[in-house]
């Protein structure tokens, strides 16, 4: 129900924030937006991978200080409503079950809105106790995704990391 303008601008923001708060510590490569026709209302999705010296339950930690900052802020009465929801899906090769975080995330296999995104960022990733990401997309049909923007942040690469 929003225009393309309006959801590019804002998750354009949220890139920002992600940004603002982790500078010192991670880099942001791509970001892909989807949207999705799943329930309703549509949303959108993006993936993004960062290098970060962050534990992955103090990441976790962090992104969800993300989702807190995030609601406070008011673009307008409509998008009081709107939420942000900021998953880790993948930390490495390193596979967590415990309450708080289950690494990789539990969808990430079965949904086209993480794949997709995620394949175009990481065509090789083999998603550690699941598969290959070009394996496992072959059981998930696009249908419903449309692919919205990239949106590109700071491209460092890996090997520029000590
Ligand atoms: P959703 O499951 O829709 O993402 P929430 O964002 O409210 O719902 O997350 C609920 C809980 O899921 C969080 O409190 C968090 O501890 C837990 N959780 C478990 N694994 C993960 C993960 N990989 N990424 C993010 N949250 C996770
Ligand atoms: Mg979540």
């Amino acid at each position: 129900a929003y225009g393309k303008r309006v959801v590019i601008n804002v998750l354009t923001l949220v890139c920002e924030l992600i940004w603002h708060i982790f500078k010192i510590i991670i880099d942001i490569f791509d970001f892909y937006f989807f949207k999705g026709y799943w329930d309703q209302p549509d949303y959108i999705n993006a993936v993004a991978a960062i290098c970060t010296y962050l534990e992955p339950l103090i990441l976790l930690k962090q992104l969800q200080a993300i989702e807190n900052q995030q609601g406070r802020v008011r673009y307008s009465q409509r998008w009081v409503a709107r939420t942000l929801d900021l998953d880790l899906l993948i930390y490495g090769n390193e596979q967590i079950n415990i309450p708080e975080l289950i690494v990789p995330h539990i969808g990430i296999a079965e949904r086209a809105f993480v794949l997709y995104p995620l394949q175009e960022l990481a065509p090789e990733l083999n998603i550690p106790g699941k598969g290959a990401i070009a394996e496992l997309i072959q059981n998930c049909p696009i249908s419903g995704l449309e692919r919205l923007a990239a949106w590109f942040c700071k491209q460092i690469p890996l090997s520029s990391y000590p």
